[in-house]
C-alpha cells in the first residue's frame, strides 16, 4: 500500500542521541485536529491560544507553553500529516522511560491520533483512523527492523502522569493486524 501523506513541518524537534526502536502512540487531547497541529507546530505555544480544562481559566494568557511535536498525526478520516521527519528528534513523550531507559524521544516514533480523550467525553476512535494507524505501522515497523512489542502507548512510558491513548484505544484491532500487541 502506498501511503499519501501530507507534509505539515512543524519547528518542535532537534537531533536523536541513538537509534529508532519503539513507536509511542498518544490521543491529541484536544478540540480537533487543527488546533492540536497548530498546538504541535507552534514554536512560541503561549496558553491563551490553546484554551481547554487543562490549565485554570483565570491563567495569564502570555503565559509560555512547553513546545511540542510528533512525527505523525492522523486526523479522523485517516489523513496522515507529517510533521518531523522520522530521523529527528520530536517531541511527544516528554518525561518517560521504557526498560529502564529515559529520553524515550531519542528512541521512538510518535503518532499522534486526533481524538478529544479524556477531557472530551473520551470519543471513540474512527475506523478509518484505525485503518491508517495499521497501515502507517506496517511501513514504519520493518522500515526499522522492529516487530508489534515495539509499540507502545504514552500511558506504557509516562505511567501515572499519562492516560494516553486510552482505555478505548483497540488495541485488539491492532494486535490482529499484528502491529501491536494488547496492551
Ligand atoms: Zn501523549
Amino acid at each position: 500500500m502506498n501511503l499519501r501523506i501530507i507534509e505539515r513541518p512543524s519547528p518542535n524537534f532537534d537531533a536523536r542521541a541513538r537509534g529508532v526502536d519503539l513507536v509511542v502512540l498518544h490521543y491529541t487531547g484536544m478540540q480537533d485536529a487543527e488546533t492540536a497541529m497548530a498546538r504541535l507546530c507552534d514554536a512560541t505555544p503561549i496558553a491563551g491560544k490553546y484554551p481547554g480544562p487543562w490549565q485554570a481559566p483565570d491563567i495569564d494568557p502570555a503565559t509560555p507553553l512547553g513546545r511540542a511535536s510528533a512525527h505523525y498525526v492522523i486526523d479522523e478520516a485517516g489523513l496522515i500529516y507529517r510533521l518531523v521527519a522520522e530521523e529527528n528528534r520530536a517531541w511527544h513523550a516528554g518525561v518517560s522511560a521504557w526498560e529502564g531507559e529515559g529520553d524515550v524521544n531519542s528512541r521512538s516514533i510518535g503518532i499522534e491520533i486526533v481524538n478529544g480523550g479524556h477531557d472530551f467525553g473520551l470519543p471513540d476512535f474512527t475506523d478509518a483512523q484505525i485503518e491508517t494507524v495499521i497501515a502507517l505501522l506496517r511501513d514504519i515497523l520493518p522500515r526499522h527492523g522492529l516487530d508489534a512489542s515495539r509499540v507502545v502507548g504514552h500511558s506504557d512510558v509516562a505511567p501515572g502522569r499519562k492516560r494516553d491513548p486510552g482505555e478505548k484505544f483497540p488495541w485488539v484491532k491492532l494486535a490482529a493486524a499484528s502491529v501491536a500487541q494488547v496492551r
